[in-house]
């Protein structure tokens, strides 16, 4: 029987060991952290209440081509659905609102744009699936579903700034921006529009859910599967060294880059060591979880029923804020996401006391405190929101790195959206999850198609690692 390491228990690990688990390789998964979970984990931060420690809104997991085969719901996974997935309220009263429906985000945003947003969402919402066969992978192969894929990159390959130039309305081009934002890249640079116009569709397709419990119902229900089938974790084993490793025929790091290089020293290729310390990470993020006593008093009233908020204003207040996080400069009013889970999740609240997920952008190793910002921008919205905060758990850029270590300077997509790096990650190669060391492999989100807790890196570095196997059989600890 073949054997295989896995360094790292987040959902792109633990997709990895499934994957490997599934075709009758004995794996055992190694995680530095007590818990399993990466950017998964959920706990009580504040007492009581069931708060998201990192990823929180899940529509390319719901969509994700390899959880969809997995059967996950056997194993605790349910989704949940919020009545709207995503508001982004303006100050004038009026907001975006995108539903889970095409139809009625259409006529929400009226006939200045909603036969446009039907037009250029209608085809990618309905073709999601072969989409994302496509698209959640390297880029570099010969795509299955051609016409598809142009299609969609035609617009994808625009900057963000580009495409929400198509739409009239301030509400549809802040609601655009909203998305296009979780990117972390400036709206001006090429293929900005890829990441929005990826969950956009994903939503239309399958809304943004949450999962019922928390998100660590999903990597929970992937370490279960794991067991199923055979494999192991053993938490509380920070991987520093080879020498630490146990000998196996196969090994991932769930990694990234420079802890990989770091990890394997001079047994990695001199040109994969440099592309790995060379690869660039992002702007950061500063995350406080509220404990609000009968939510937050939105001035909208799609907000009150929507899973996620995105506020920053206007389209343009939008862009000014991401190019100057990205310039290394903290605004005074930036983009803050709000997560609502509990909506859809109603488990997660104490009573009429609610967890309340927010994050800001802010700049990459931010070493200020951001609370008052994000507290600001949720009162600019939300008039009388400061009066029911009665607790709260903050996590600055530092804390995350220390938390996990492959959020370096609080970059919580595990490398920089550069317009190379959203299409060649985390280097130039045929096959980006080669290490170009045989039987050693990198599955981090810092692989295509990167970041978001839908295990398709691992899925995909699995496979390639599989595909090895195959062709030299066993190589035990040869690395
Ligand atoms: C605040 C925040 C909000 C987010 N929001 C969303 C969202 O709403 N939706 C979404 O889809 N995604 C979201 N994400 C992104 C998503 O969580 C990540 O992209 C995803 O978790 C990446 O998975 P991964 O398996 O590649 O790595 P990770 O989840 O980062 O897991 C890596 C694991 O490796 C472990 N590790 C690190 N170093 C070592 C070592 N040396 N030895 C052993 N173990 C080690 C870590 O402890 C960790 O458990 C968010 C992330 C954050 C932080």
């Amino acid at each position: 029987m073949s054997t295989a390491v896995v360094v790292g228990s987040g959902p792109n690990g633990l997709a990895a060991a499934v994957a490997l688990a599934r075709e009758g390789v004995e794996v055992t998964v190694l995680e530095a952290a007590d818990t399993i979970g990466g950017g998964t984990r959920t706990s009580e931060l504040t007492p009581g209440l069931l708060h998201d420690h990192c990823s929180a809104i899940h529509p390319m997991a719901v969509g994700s081509p390899f959880l969809r085969t997995l059967g996950l719901e056997a194993h605790g996974l349910r989704w949940c659905l919020p009545e709207i997935d995503c508001v982004h309220p303006l100050d004038s009263g009026d907001a975006g609102v995108l539903h889970r429906s095409l139809r009625q985000t259409a006529d929400a945003l009226g006939t200045e744009d909603g036969p446009r947003w039907q037009r250029v969402f209608g085809p990618l919402a309905d073709g999601f699936d072969a989409l994302a066969e496509d698209l959640m992978g390297p880029l570099l192969h010969v795509p299955r579903h051609p016409l598809r894929v142009a299609a969609f990159g035609s617009a994808a390959l625009l900057p963000a700034g580009a495409v929400a130039g198509l739409w009239r309305s301030e509400r549809a081009r802040a609601l655009f921006a909203g998305a296009a934002a979780h990117a972390f890249r400036p709206f001006h640079r090429p293929a900005t529009a890829s990441v929005g116009m990826m969950i956009i569709a994903a939503g239309h397709r399958y809304g943004w859910p949450v999962a019922a419990g928390g998100s660590r119902a999903i990597t929970d229900a992937l370490a279960a599967l794991l067991a199923e089938l055979g494999g192991g974790v053993e938490t509380g084993v920070p991987v520093r060294s080879l020498a630490q490793l146990p000998p196996a025929d196969t090994l991932l790091f769930d990694l990234a880059p420079r802890a990989v290089a770091d990890i394997m020293g001079d047994r990695l290729p001199p040109r994969v060591a440099r592309a790995y310390r060379r690869y660039r990470h992002g702007p950061g993020a500063f995350k406080v979880d509220f404990a609000v006593e009968g939510g937050v008093p939105w001035t909208s009233e799609a907000a009150h029923r929507a899973g996620t908020v995105h506020l920053g204003g206007p389209y343009a207040e939008v862009a000014h804020t991401e190019r100057l996080i990205h310039a290394g400069r903290m605004p005074e009013r930036p983009f803050v996401l709000v997560g609502q889970q509990y909506l859809a999740d109603p488990q997660r609240s104490d009573g009429d006391v609610h967890p309340v997920w927010t994050y800001a952008h802010v700049p990459h190793g931010y070493d200020g405190d951001a609370t008052e910002a994000i507290v600001g921008q949720i009162e600019r919205f939300a008039p009388g929101f400061r009066e029911r905060i009665v607790g709260m758990a903050v996590r600055s850029p530092a804390a995350f790195e220390e938390y996990n270590p492959n959020y370096l300077g609080g970059d919580i997509i595990t490398g920089a959206n550069t317009t190379l790096q959203l299409v060649m990650r985390p280097r130039f190669a045929l096959d980006p999850y080669s290490t170009g060391v045989p039987g050693v492999f990198i599955c981090s989100a810092a692989s295509p198609p990167g970041a978001g807790a839908h295990g398709m890196c691992g899925a995909n570095a699995a496979a390639s690692a599989l595909r090895q196997l195959r062709r030299r059989g066993s190589t035990r600890g040869r690395w």
